[in-house]
C-alpha cells in the first residue's frame, strides 16, 4: 500500500506509492549552453560584471584577475539595494517595495570546474564566503531573511555553467521558512526542545542517515519531497549558518562527499542547494517573550536533486508524490560511499 508521510518541520505531506526501489540509471545531465557569448564570470573578463563586493585574492596579489572566490551583483537582480521597503496596504493588499540584495558568488577561476570535483580547502573557501556574505547583509536592519542557494544544471535553473551560487537578502520572512518556524515554535512551546535536536537524535538510529562525521549529520528526511531529498545539520543545536560557529572542516567534508555520492548515484544530476537559517528579525513573529528564535530554529543545508518534475497535483495541493522513499536512498548512497571511500583512499 502506498503512504502518506508528514515532515514534522514543514508540515507538508509526502506520498511514497507502493513500489519496490530500483537503482536510478545514472545519465548524463546536459549542462546549460554557453553560446558563443564570453563568460562574464571569467577570470579577465572583471568589467562584464557590475562593481564587486567582495573578493578573495592571494596574499601579495591584488591583480584583479587573480581572485579565487568572487562576489558581485546578480546583473538580473530581482531585488535592489536602494531605498525603503515603504510596507503599505490598498485595501485588503499588502505590498512593498522590491528592496533587497541579489549577489552572485563566482566560486573559483575554473570555467568547467564541478562542486563536487572541488578539494576541501575550495569547500571551506566558498563557504567561508556564504558566511561573511550573509553576515553582512544580516546587520541590514530593512533586511528579514537572507537566502543562500545554488542552481546546478538547467531544469534546476542554473543558466551560466560557470560555478557559482548565489545569496538574496529579502525584506519579507519567506513562507517555507516561516512555517518551518511556525512549527518548531509550536514543539518548543510543548516541549522546550528543539524540534530538528530531536529529528537528529531520533533518526541517528534510523536507516535515513547516510554520512556524519564530529560535527554534521547527512541524512534523507523522514518526508523527503522528491527522491534523493537530503539534508545536512550541525549536531549541536546552532541557528545561525552566518553567524554561529561552524567547525568549517567538517561542514566541507559532508558536503563534498555528500554531492559526490548524488553525482555519482544519479549521473552528475541538476540540482538545488540551499541553506535554512534563522531570519535576521523575527522576535517579532512571537507574541512570548521568552521564546528566543536561537532556541528553536536549527539551521540545516537541503539538496533537491531536479530528477522529477513538479506538476500540477504537487503545485496544487503543496503535497508530493515520491517514488523513491528516503530509507532506500540513504542505503543506496552509503552503498555509492563505499565504493567512493574504496576509490579514494584518502577523502
Ligand atoms: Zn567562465
Ligand atoms: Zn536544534
Ligand atoms: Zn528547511
Amino acid at each position: 500500500m502506498s503512504v502518506l508521510r508528514k515532515d514534522p518541520l514543514s508540515y507538508g505531506w509526502v506520498i511514497y506509492p507502493e513500489k519496490p526501489f530500483v537503482p536510478p540509471q545514472p545519465r548524463q545531465a546536459k549542462e546549460a549552453p554557453d553560446g558563443d557569448e564570453p563568460c562574464p564570470f571569467c577570470p579577465g573578463h572583471e568589467f562584464m560584471t557590475p562593481q564587486e563586493i567582495s573578493a578573495y585574492r592571494p596574499p601579495n596579489n591584488s591583480t584583479l584577475a587573480a581572485w579565487t572566490v568572487r562576489t558581485v551583483p546578480n546583473l538580473k537582480a530581482v531585488l535592489h539595494i536602494e531605498g525603503k521597503a515603504n510596507r503599505r496596504g490598498e485595501g485588503l493588499y499588502d505590498m512593498m517595495n522590491g528592496i533587497g540584495a541579489h549577489e552572485v558568488i563566482i566560486e573559483t577561476p575554473e570555467h568547467d570546474a564541478r562542486f563536487f570535483d572541488y578539494n576541501q580547502q575550495k569547500i571551506e573557501e566558498v563557504a567561508t564566503m556564504w558566511r561573511e556574505r550573509a553576515a553582512d547583509l544580516s546587520k541590514d536592519s530593512r533586511f528579514r531573511y537572507i537566502q543562500i542557494f545554488r542552481n546546478y544544471g538547467e531544469s534546476a535553473g542554473g543558466h551560466l555553467t560557470h560555478p557559482h551560487s548565489q545569496i538574496i537578502a529579502l525584506p519579507v520572512v519567506p513562507r517555507v521558512v516561516r512555517e518551518e518556524i511556525v512549527h518548531a515554535h509550536e514543539y518548543w512551546m510543548n516541549k522546550e526542545r528543539c524540534i530538528l535536536c530531536d529529528m537528529l537524535s531520533q533518526d541517528k538510529k534510523s536507516q535515513r542517515v547516510m554520512y556524519e562525521n564530529d560535527y554534521f549529520v547527512v541524512f534523507q528526511p523522514y518526508a523527503s519531497r522528491s527522491p534523493f531529498e537530503t539534508w545536512i545539520a550541525p549536531r549541536e543545536h546552532a541557528s545561525s549558518f552566518a553567524t554561529d560557529s561552524v567547525d568549517l572542516e567538517s561542514f566541507a567534508h559532508a558536503l563534498r562527499v555528500t554531492l559526490k555520492a548524488i553525482a555519482r548515484a544519479l549521473g552528475n544530476p541538476a540540482y538545488n542547494l540551499i541553506v535554512h537559517s534563522a531570519p535576521t528579525e523575527v522576535e517579532r513573529l512571537f507574541k512570548t517573550p521568552r521564546v528566543k528564535i536561537s532556541d528553536l530554529y536549527h539551521w540545516h543545508l537541503e539538496i533537491v536533486p531536479r530528477i522529477k518534475r513538479i506538476a500540477g497535483f504537487e503545485y496544487g495541493t503543496g503535497i508530493f508524490v515520491n517514488p523513491v522513499r528516503p530509507e532506500d536512498a540513504a542505503k543506496y548512497l552509503r552503498e555509492i560511499l563505499e565504493t567512493q571511500n574504496a576509490d579514494e583512499s584518502v577523502l
